[in-house]
């Protein structure tokens, strides 16, 4: 898995960056993993920090442009979107631990 984790990062020209609960809930942040959901062969960004995930999708490119864009730092505005959907996540929980 971390073999293949350098390609897309490569392809799309920019850096990866942390989870935003390292801002928005003063964690210690690492850095987010990529992980294949094998039961529909789609990927998915998370973090293991938190638990904060992105949708799922059979393109690894877009999982990571979605991760960047949803965890962009220094923006108010993404800040406040990315704790809404950290809320919305933590009761939807249950519905994703079906494919893990
Ligand atoms: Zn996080």
């Amino acid at each position: 898995m971390s073999s293949s984790y350098g390609t897309p990062r490569a392809a799309i020209g920019i850096e990866i960056p942390i989870c935003l609960c390292r801002v928005v809930m003063k964690r210690t942040a690492t850095q987010p993993k990529m992980r294949r959901i094998k039961a529909i062969n789609e990927y998915q960004m998370y973090c293991p920090s938190c638990g904060f995930y992105t949708h799922h999708d059979w393109c690894k490119q877009a999982v990571i442009a979605e991760w960047c864009g949803a965890n962009r730092p220094g923006d108010e505005h993404i800040e406040n979107l990315w704790r809404q959907r950290y809320e919305r996540q933590q009761q939807e929980n249950t519905a994703i631990q079906k494919y893990l």
